[in-house]
Formats: structure tokens, sequence, C-alpha cells
């Protein structure tokens, strides 16, 4: 595998960098290419002043436990393991999440009195082509009004029919309603409502430095097995030498030749027509000079009215991210390249403050600063026809796309992390382990390596 030309990884996140440790600990040659000034993409941390910021709420879970056990190898020790504690906030109260038993026992009456009937006697799923068809299908038109349907237009700026049903495969269905909710008789509904018994999912996160810290690690041990790793050095398309791939372009003009190209950047970058898109985020992260408000690590907001769609507490996860005694929360506006949000975000700022306290998750008298972020391209979005335009994507030989932004799939971390050691080791990486419908086995666009 080893040859006179280095093998080139561009983007230093998560997958870039499992696949680098991984290469250069068999003895590869490898250098990592990084736009930013900071390794850890998507989950990367800011430091400002005494805190520590990560990309809203970044946990690592994982059913894997090959991903388990590297992750725990690489964190050497430092982590804490944490029990989840999640919410939403609906019509001015906040409940549990996923959505159990006795939270949907306690929602407003009229909701309820559809809800429940919607789940205990919902149709089984099966065959649905739309987001809005599946989440209909599967949790029942109360729900998918109540919550569903405002969430999702404001999270992705679309209306669910318009959305694949791989956004639910992806973003919902994963986590969102407690399993027990799956309760598939009067009897054993009634029993959960009466007997509820806790959630007991746990995670891990690192001790110091947030979530960034798994990636600063990995720098360490790619740099300790000889490879390279260099930030602020974006590529801006690729050498080729016919069809085949001959190396990477920085944006600088700079030439390095590779054996592979390993492409956790955006796919839309190296193929602009495919029409295929992402969804931004704004950050509005702010300090406090005072622990902020509000028992859980998380929490959604689905109204209209409200200018965020989710929240989390950084010292929920680790109080090493605050100084102490002091607190903070992260605010999240997912926008597209065109709105106001994304043009000119620090406009939001004043906005969010104010329904943060509307919210009760703050008070206006302890904010010490508050400072807008962009994150580009943090969601890819699932068109009706995304499928086919990422079918219809033809990469030059030689090329190898990984992680969330390069295989354009929903990943969390430990996907991506399983996405680099399947790469590392050689392998394909079929779909089936992310896609949790599990019916739908496809290979990604592939190119001779
Ligand atoms: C708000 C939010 C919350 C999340 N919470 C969780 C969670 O709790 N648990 C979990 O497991 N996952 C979570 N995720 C998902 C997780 O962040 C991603 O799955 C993971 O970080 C993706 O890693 P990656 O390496 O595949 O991609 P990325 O992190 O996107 O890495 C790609 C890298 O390429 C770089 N890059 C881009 N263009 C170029 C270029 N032209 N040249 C060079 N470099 C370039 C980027 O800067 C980036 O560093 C969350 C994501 C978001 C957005």
């Amino acid at each position: 595998m080893t040859g006179s030309k280095p093998d080139v990884i561009v983007g230093a996140g998560v997958a870039g960098l499992t696949l680098a440790d991984r290469l250069a600990a068999s003895g590869g040659r490898v250098v990592v290419l990084e736009r930013e000034n900071s390794p850890g993409g998507l989950a990367r941390s800011f430091r400002i002043d005494d805190f520590i910021f990560d990309i809203g709420p970044h946990r690592f879970h994982t059913s894997d436990s090959v991903v388990e056990e590297f992750v725990l190898e690489v964190l050497a020790g430092s982590y804490e393991v944490i029990p989840r504690a999640s919410s939403v906030y609906l019509r001015g109260r906040y409940h549990s999440w996923p959505l159990s038993l006795s939270g949907l026992a306690k929602l407003p009456l009229g909701m309820l009195i559809g809800s429940v009937p919607d789940l205990l006697f919902r149709r089984r799923g099966g065959g649905e082509s739309s987001f809005a068809d599946h989440i209909v299908s599967r949790y029942g038109r109360n729900l998918f009004s109540f919550f569903f349907e405002g969430y999702t237009a404001k999270f992705t700026g679309l209306p669910s029919e318009n959305l694949h049903v791989d956004w639910a495969a992806a973003g919902v269905d994963r986590a969102v309603i407690d399993k027990r909710v799956k309760a598939d008789s009067l009897n054993a509904l009634l029993r959960g409502m009466l007997f509820p018994s806790p959630v007991s999912t746990t995670f891990i996160y690192p001790s110091r430095g947030g979530i960034a810290d798994f990636s600063y690690r990995l720098v360490r041990r790619v740099e300790a097995a000889g490879g390279t790793v260099r930030t602020a050095s974006e590529a801006d398309g690729l050498l080729l030498e016919g069809a085949r791939m001959a190396g990477v372009r920085l944006s600088t003009g700079e030439e390095i030749e590779a054996q592979r190209v390993f492409w956790s950047a955006p796919i839309t970058r190296l193929s602009p027509g495919s029409g295929l898109s992402f969804i931004n985020t704004v950050l509005v992260c702010v300090a406090l000079r005072k622990p902020a408000r509000g028992d859980y690590q998380w929490c959604y907001f689905g109204e209209q009215d409200i200018s965020f769609s989710r929240t989390s507490i950084p010292a929920r996860f680790s109080a090493s991210t605050v100084p102490a005694g002091a607190g903070s929360i992260i605010a999240e506006i997912t926008c597209s390249n065109q709105d106001e949000a994304w043009r000119d975000p620090d406009s939001l700022v004043p906005r969010v403050l104010e329904d943060l306290e509307r919210v009760g998750a703050l008070r206006h008298a302890d904010v010490l600063f508050a400072r807008a972020l962009r994150v580009p391209e943090s969601y890819p979005l699932y068109t009706l026809d995304y499928r086919e335009r990422l079918d219809s994507i033809d990469l030059p030989a030689g090329v190898i796309p990984i992680g969330r932004c390069g295989t354009f799939w929903y990943n969390n971390m430990d996907h991506s992390i399983s996405q680099a050691l399947a790469r590392a080791g050689g392998r394909d990486i079929p779909r089936e382990f992310w896609n949790t419908r599990g019916k739908d086995v496809r290979e990604l666009p592939q190119s001779a390596h």
C-alpha cells in the first residue's frame, strides 16, 4: 500500500483523523488537509475566554463495540460516563425526550386524546417515500402536526412532504420516541404509564477540552506515527491524469501528489452540479455569570416564534467547560446560504437572548457575553430526489468519499468512525449499518482504489 506518494485525507474531522490514525499506525504515509484552523470538524470545540463551546450537544454513544473500544482507547481514561437527560419544549412546558409514556400523559388533553389512540392503532410503516408519510404512519397525525411538522419545517426550511423518508431514519427514528411507547397493547401502554421505568441511556464525554479533545488526541497519535496534519489548508480540487486522480490542489495553488485521496469534505465541492445541498448552523454561544437554568443537556424547540431549534448546556456534559460557579448555553439556528441568519449572524443575538429568557433558560442580567459562530454544511439535506442525485456523482478513480459530508450520510460520530475503520481495513461501507430501517443496502459512489 505504501509508495512514494502519500495518501491524502481531506478533512480533519473524526472520520479523516480516525482513518489517518489507522493508516499511519500500519506504516502508511498520510497527509491530512484541514480547511479550518483547528481539527475536529463538526466535533470541534471553540474556546472563548475560559468557556468551551461544542457545536451544539456532542456526545459519544454507540451500539458498535469496535467503535466504542476505539473511542475509549483514544480517550485513554480521560472521559466521563453521563446519563442522558434531554427535553422538548412544547406549549410553554418542558417534557422529557424521547417522549416517554409518562411524558405523553403530561401533554395537553386535546393532544393526548388524539395521540394515544394514534399510537395504539397506527398502521405499521413501510413503503412511504416522504418524511411526512413515514412520521404519520409511525407516530400518528396528532404527534406529526403537534411537533414534527413545525419543527422539521423550521429546521430544514422545507415542508415535510418534500423531504425523503431517509430524513426520518437518520434524524428521528434513531432516538426520538422512547421505545416503550411502541407498546402494542392497551394493557402494556397503561402499565408503562403507571409504572414508568427510567431511561437508562448513558454516553461518553471527554473530561477536559470539550468534544474536540478526541480529535486533538488523534492528531497527536497521527503525528507520533509519522503522519502530517495540516490545518488552515483548504483543498480546492483534484489533480487529474486522464480519468484518474493524481493529487490534490490547495486553494493557495499548492499541489500535492497522492496515491489515494480520501475525501471527507463536502462531496458537493467535487461535484458542484449534483444539485445536493447542506443545511448550515449558526450557534449563539452565551456565557453566564451563573449556571444555566434547566436540568437537561439539550432541548428541542419546535415552535415558530422561538428563534432557535435546540439549546444545550455545556456544563451538563462536563463541568470543565465553564469556570467554577459560571454557566453557559448554546442555541442552534439552522439556515441556508441565502438566509439573513447566515449572512449576518450577529443580528440574531439580541432576539436569541430575548427568547432564551422567555423560555426560562437564562436571566439577561447574568449574561457575560454572547457570540454568534457560523458552522457551514452541518446537515446533508435529504430532498425527495437526493438519492438519484447522489448516485449520479461519478468520481475519478483513486478518490474515496468518507464521513458525513463526503458520503452525504447523516452520520453521527460513531458512524463516521466506523466508516473510517472500514476504509482503513480496505473494506467498503454498506449503507445498512447506518439506515435504521435496515432494508436498503446501498454502496457509495465507488472508485477504483
Ligand atoms: C449540531 C450537531 C450536533 C451533533 N451531535 C452529535 C452527537 O451528540 N453525537 C454524535 O455522535 N454525533 C453528533 N453529531 C454528528 C457529528 O458531528 C458528525 O457525525 C461527525 O463529527 C462527522 O465527522 P466527519 O469527519 O465525518 O465530518 P466533518 O466533521 O464534517 O469533517 C469534515 C472536515 O472537512 C473539513 N473541510 C471541509 N471542506 C474542506 C476543504 N475544501 N479542504 C479541507 N478540509 C475541508 C471541515 O472543516 C471538517 O473539519 C452532531 C452534529 C451536529 C451538526
